[in-house]
């Protein structure tokens, strides 16, 4: 291959030029503008839900959830070990304590834990779980590379203890349930608040930006309100709260609605080159290609191999490293957060998977211009890269 096959790279193949030129031609850059409410009843519509408040990016999402969630200094809340850092920091935006949950073999929280952490670690009056004296006010559930946490699991075990559950739904746009309690719910539109990101690396982007939506539509207007500097009057400068700066430009907007258009074929076509990966990896002895959850339509975002450790000792970089010559960019899953400095000494419950899988996932080419050719050759590259590393 003379090409660079890079991890996850944006795709703009449709109206992204047309609409972008289109807004600065309106002179609507910032944060009023038609591409904004359009973005909105696009994501919206697309979703299944009244009502989606688009802002900066998707650590901005969970900030504004965590702040009208009423997450306040000295509060619980309930976070995943082995997930992007952005899950996790608005946690500490709101001077609240995070308790660190460990994950299942989706990667994404565990409902057995979650469950026995309530009932045996934490004291229940009937209104208030409290761990420690402070109140569990609300947990972070990350559908982690497109995958669907167990939402019927964890809502019930939020429901009966009086949890907000924040769905972190940055990396699973488009991903639903095809069967049970939740049949053709999207993930991100289960919980109490579903936030979304459209990084650069996301299955659309905007450049940088996010959205969320929420159970109760006023909920979303509360959202909105804050991201732009909760301002209460349309003539004075009056303020009854604190707000923020977080709402989407017209610019950024103009991207996104582009993307809405072709989200479902990359939907497609992530689907399409996960299956192509999976007849390359069947029955491969020293790396295995993760699954999704059964009873979902996934939307495939990331791709991950689990290495075999039982013969496999090299280190992550020295995979990454070699895979690099040959053109291929890999990476390791996340280091866990709970080791992070800013998180050093802070709770943690039953970590097992998370640990474990940290030492063990390489995530691989996944972009949706990848071609059949790439994908044979990165897996035929890999699969001859750990069987030496096995046998050496
Ligand atoms: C990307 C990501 C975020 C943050 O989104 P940004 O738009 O980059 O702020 C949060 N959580 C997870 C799991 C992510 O992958």
């Amino acid at each position: 291959m003379d090409k660079f096959i890079p991890l996850s790279i944006p795709n703009f193949e449709g109206n992204e030029e047309k609409y972008v030129v289109d807004a600065i031609a309106s002179t609507f850059v910032s944060t009023v503008g038609g591409y904004v409410s359009r973005m909105e009843k696009d994501l919206a519509s697309f979703l299944k839900v009244d009502n989606v408040a688009v802002c900066q990016s998707g650590t901005s999402a969970l900030h504004l959830s965590m702040v009208d969630a009423g997450v306040k200094s000295g509060d619980v809340v309930l976070v995943p070990p082995l997930t992007f850092i952005a899950a996790v920091n608005p946690v500490k935006y709101r001077f609240a304590t995070p308790v660190f949950i460990d994950c299942d073999d989706s990667f994404c929280l565990d409902p057995i834990k979650l469950r026995s952490f309530c009932e045996e670690e934490c004291e229940w009056d009937g209104e208030v779980l409290k761990y420690k004296g402070a109140s569990v006010k609300a947990l972070v559930v990350v559908h982690v590379f497109g995958n669907m946490a167990d939402m019927e699991s964890i809502m019930n075990t939020a429901e009966k203890y009086n949890i907000k559950v924040i769905e972190d739904a940055t990396e699973a746009l488009g991903t639903k349930y095809n069967e049970g309690k939740y049949k053709d719910k999207y993930a991100g539109t289960i919980g109490d608040y579903g936030c979304y990101s459209f990084n650069g690396n996301k299955i659309i982007t905007t450049g940088g930006g996010g959205a969320v939506t929420a159970r109760e539509s006023a909920t979303v207007d509360h959202i909105r309100f804050l991201s732009t500097q909760a301002k209460t009057d349309p003539h004075y400068y009056i303020h009854d709260e604190i707000g923020y700066n977080y709402r989407m430009t017209n610019l950024q907007a103009a991207l996104g609605v582009a993307q809405m258009e072709e989200l479902p074929e990359f939907i497609k076509r992530k689907q399409r080159n996960y299956e192509l990966y999976k007849s390359a990896f069947d029955g491969f002895k020293y790396g295995k290609l993760m699954p999704f959850r059964d009873g979902t339509d996934s939307n495939k975002w990331f791709y991950s191999i689990e290495i075999d450790r039982d013969h496999i000792k090299a280190s992550m970089r020295e995979i990454i490293t070699i895979l690099e010559k040959d053109k291929i960019q890999t990476r390791a899953i996340w280091g866990l957060i709970n080791e992070q400095k800013p998180y050093e000494g802070e709770g943690t419950y039953k970590l097992e998977k998370a640990p474990y899988y940290a030492e063990r996932i390489l995530n691989i080419p996944s972009s949706t211009q990848i071609t059949e050719d790439e994908i044979r050759y990165v897996s035929d590259k890999i699969k001859t890269l750990l069987e030496e590393l096995a046998n050496e």
